[in-house]
């Protein structure tokens, strides 16, 4: 541990900070950064625009207004970089876990998003983010089967957190939110691009369904969108085995190597998932600089096979970018990206069978500024970093899981406690979560609410 040196914005030096982050810890999770004791963080104008002593700062500035304070550990905001805001959060935890993989997807999943309403939809994102804000994430990547977008919006606006969203993009006959042509789906793409113009803090991405459902015109011509753009894309590809299969089937090769030879893949490329992956994929994945996002809780609710076919470390350990995700509401099901971090560092290790692989540090790494390269967005999220978004997790460390506190805050964060240790939540610059409490939105009013549209939806559905 190290007593912080005063970082400083000089733009912002003299004039007292809009807030001042306090805790007796801040893992500002910087490359080769060790923990910063008794420190303070300055935050104006949604920024990080100080970082020093905690006696230092509160001297300075004696009139700004704190936050935590002794017994707490500030961290970088936390990534979520796949999460579905719509369609499973009203039926959560309610579909079975003992289903055959096709019949959860179609007999489900897809049915429950067709029948949502853009209503249904903002109120799903809300709760979404809201429980993903009070387990200490800031950013989340929408994993692409948004057909209310404004709405879905409308829900990231409500919480205060940011992230990327897009729209529903398959070319699919017959099934929901298909566009005919082409065309039709990447204008709904360009209108996202429109809705989330400007803001400040989420960005529009192209977004794909992905497996096997987009012809090779529409993934080809998304790609070249989103780089046309300047922003990301994202779509799932081969959690299972059955998109190998489809695409050998289809084309003679395996899916990633078919999608570098259209030109689709990239380093503006997010794949969900890339759990089966052949060799000559894992090559063609680092060689264009793809992105992987790794949502282990899935694969295990989903029985998909990451403990056996898994490459997400070795890839990682070949220089490939990866960040982790939660999914949905109903594939791993808790938005809890802590959770996540843990289970990525014990199946690294049970998987190589080798307890000096990976670990709590590098795992949090891929929840934080590892996760922030992944996504492309290093320059501006990941990191406690002057200049930086100030989006910061802030954890009470009176609880027991904390007690007595570990010399090594990583290792008590990941494998002792879990994102019900966060307390507050700062997200760029304005508190979303105070003392374990929403503070934008109304907890009650929502549960009520979503008690009310989960009868409906099911019923409109037929779910169930
Ligand atoms: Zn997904």
């Amino acid at each position: 541990m190290t007593t912080p040196s005063m970082f400083e914005s000089p733009t912002h030096a003299a004039s007292t900070p809009d807030l001042l982050v306090v805790a007796d810890t801040v893992l500002t999770m910087e490359r080769h950064s060790t923990p910063l004791t008794d420190a303070a963080i300055a935050v104006t104008d949604g920024r990080i625009t100080a970082i020093g002593s905690a006696a230092a700062l509160l001297a300075t500035h004696p009139d700004a207004p704190t936050i935590g304070g002794p017994n707490h550990l500030a961290i970088p905001g936390l990534i979520n970089a796949h999460q579905h805001l719509t369609g499973d959060r009203l039926i959560r935890s309610m579909i079975p876990d003992d289903l055959e993989a096709g019949r959860s997807i179609f007999e489900w999943a897809v049915p429950a998003h067709a029948a949502h309403t853009g209503d249904d939809d903002e109120l799903s994102a809300t709760l979404s983010l809201v429980e993903a804000a009070c387990n200490g994430v800031t950013f989340t990547v929408e994993a692409g089967t948004v057909a209310h977008p404004s709405r879905v919006l409308a829900g990231f606006d409500a919480v205060g957190v940011g992230g990327t969203l897009g729209s529903w993009g398959w070319d699919v006959a017959g099934q929901p939110w298909a566009g005919d042509t082409v065309d039709q789906v990447l204008d709904r793409q360009r209108e996202v691009q429109r809705l989330t113009s400007g803001h400040e803090r989420v960005d529009g991405w192209v977004t794909l369904v992905g497996h096997d459902l987009m012809s090779d015109e529409l993934v080809a011509a998304a790609s070249d969108l989103a780089r046309a753009k300047g922003t990301g894309i994202t779509f799932h590809l081969s959690p299972s085995d059955s998109d190998t299969a489809a695409y050998l089937d289809r084309t003679g090769k395996h899916p990633a190597v078919h999608l570098a030879d259209l030109g689709a893949l990239g380093s503006h490329v997010l794949l969900g998932h890339g759990v089966h992956l052949a060799d000559d994929e894992v090559e063609r994945l680092l060689d264009t600089d793809t992105a992987i996002a790794y949502c282990p809780w899935a694969y295990l609710r989903l029985g998909q096979g990451v403990t056996r076919a898994g490459r997400h470390i070795e890839f990682i350990d070949q220089g490939g970018r990866v960040a982790i995700g939660c999914d949905a509401e109903n594939a791993g099901d808790a938005i809890d990206v802590l959770g996540a971090v843990a289970l990525t560092a014990g199946l690294a290790k049970d998987m190589a069978m080798d307890p000096t692989v990976f670990g709590a540090h590098r795992a949090l790494h891929h929840a934080t500024l590892g996760a922030a390269e992944a996504l492309g967005m290093a320059d501006e999220i990941g990191s406690i970093t002057v200049g930086k978004r100030a989006d910061i997790a802030i954890v009470d460390t009176t609880g027991p899981e904390w007690v007595p506190r570990s010399p090594d805050p990583i290792l008590q964060l990941v494998w002792a406690s879990d994102g019900r240790s966060v307390s507050h939540v700062v997200s760029s610059g304005r508190v979303v979560v105070r003392d374990g409490e929403p503070t934008l939105v109304d907890r009650t009013a929502l549960a009520v609410e979503a008690q009310e549209r989960h009868r409906s939806l099911v019923e409109r559905g037929h779910l169930g």
